[in-house]
């Protein structure tokens, strides 16, 4: 199927055809209103409007992305080393740190509640749906309960089958359900163990954020369905989390290919719930990432495998299948990262805990942050980074002293 074929058959075809004919070019100036400090919301707007495509962009199949191409040795090697002591052996890869790291993934699976609550059928006690009086009150109350459900940041986006998989398009048939529209959640981790990546305890911030994505998730989807609406919780299968988070308003693409968030920084996972409820859509914004990024190749300096590339944004070239096509961003090599994981023993997130934004909780950063947002000098705020000694590697005294001595 051909990109127009494809738009033809979302259900936004209008929408989207005139969004992608405006992004076909360059992407023209666009009205701005503020919305805090350093950060612009691009009122009225849609992802078509701050991310450039062009006619490359096709559908996109889940069995392409790295960790779904599990009938190549990528996935069999990762998980037959990570079981198996490597170069840390009787610091790192030690049974308690690998018993750990299985605790922290339980909520994440397949016998999980998540996995039980994520298709909530409509289920108003009376048989009757709430009624709001418009889409806009419907996002204050279903916001509301995703921060009472511990969700760090929430938005909605729209609904657009050009950000899904296109197992999930087929997939929603199936269930007979038709999503109006998605909220997407920030999950933050724990950023005192992700600082110890590339390690099995490294790896039980992220687990734990899994854990975590799901309850929350699974939450607010009862909570929909409770109002009577079908709502559906989705992990990183279901959609493209990034370009989705970017319609909602929460953040920007970087360099690394995760989202920024101009409060949570780095260091969040993402979580969706999709449901047939029509909401009050969030707009895009812009806060400097791309320059600040233009400048400071820090995650690329970190990364281990050189999976993270120093040049500019481009439209990737479909030599890895795992990377999407027709869409200017900064590409990353997924393969190099999955292998090192291989090697490694454990999964790994230097690149994120290296990046400047990881750490809003100094003085350093927050200073960062308003030297980040002025174009021209926001390199300063990398060396301030580099300066301060952040995003070093710990020690294997820090891995061999975890069980005392790291804040949980
Ligand atoms: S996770 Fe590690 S190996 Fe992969 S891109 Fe990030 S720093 Fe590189
Ligand atoms: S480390 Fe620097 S270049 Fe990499 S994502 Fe963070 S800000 Fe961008």
């Amino acid at each position: 199927m051909n990109r127009r074929d494809f738009l033809k058959k979302s259900a936004l075809t209008a929408g989207v055809v005139a969004g992608s004919v405006a992004v076909s070019s360059a992407v023209k100036p666009i009205e701005v209103e503020a919305k805090g400090f350093g950060v612009k919301e691009h009122k009225g707007k849609t992802i078509y409007d701050v991310v450039e495509m062009n006619d490359e962009f096709q559908p996109f199949y889940r069995k392409n992305i790295i960790f779904e191409r599990g009938s190549t040795p990528y996935r069999s090697d990762f998980f037959v080393n990570q079981s198996a002591p490597k170069e840390h052996e009787g610091v790192n890869h030690t049974l308690l740190n690998y018993a750990l790291l299985q605790g922290s993934s339980m909520s994440w699976g397949d016998t999980t509640l998540f996995y039980k609550f994520r298709k909530g059928k409509p289920n108003s006690k009376d048989g009757k749906p709430q009624q709001f009086k418009d889409k806009k009150e419907a996002s204050y109350y279903i916001k509301r309960a995703a921060k009472f459900y511990k969700a760090s940041a929430v938005g909605i986006a729209p609904y657009d089958e050009n950000f899904m998989y296109v197992e999930n398009i087929e997939e929603f048939k199936e269930l007979g359900f038709k999503p109006k529209s998605v909220v997407v959640m920030c999950i933050l981790m724990n950023h005192e163990i992700l600082k110890l990546y590339p390690t099995l305890i490294g790896g039980c911030g992220a687990a734990l954020g899994y854990s975590n994505m799901a309850e929350t998730a699974g939450k607010v989807g009862v909570f929909i369905s409770e109002l009577g609406y079908s709502s559906y919780a989705g992990g990183n299968n279901w959609g493209m989390s990034v370009p989705i988070a970017i319609s909602a308003g929460l953040g920007e693409g970087s360099r690394m290919g995760t989202l920024i968030h101009p409060e949570l920084g780095t260091g969040f996972r993402i979580v969706k719930v999709f449901t047939e409820l029509e909401l009050e859509c969030d707009s895009p914004i812009t806060f400097g990432v791309e320059d600040f990024c233009n400048n400071c190749k820090k995650c690329a300096d970190n990364c281990p495998s050189a999976a993270i590339y120093k040049v500019g944004k481009d439209y990737a070239d479909g030599s890895n299948i795992s990377t999407r096509k027709g869409i200017k961003k900064w590409a990353t090599n997924s393969e190099k990262c999955y292998e090192y994981w291989g090697e490694a023993g454990c999964d790994c997130g230097r690149c994120i805990t290296s990046c400047p934004y990881f750490k809003n909780d100094t003085w350093v950063h927050k200073l960062s942050k308003v030297v980040a947002s002025t174009p021209g000098v926001n390199n300063v705020a990398r060396y301030m980074d580099d300066m301060f000694g952040y995003g070093k590697l710990p020690t294997e005294e820090t891995y061999r002293n975890f069980w005392e001595n790291i804040e949980v």
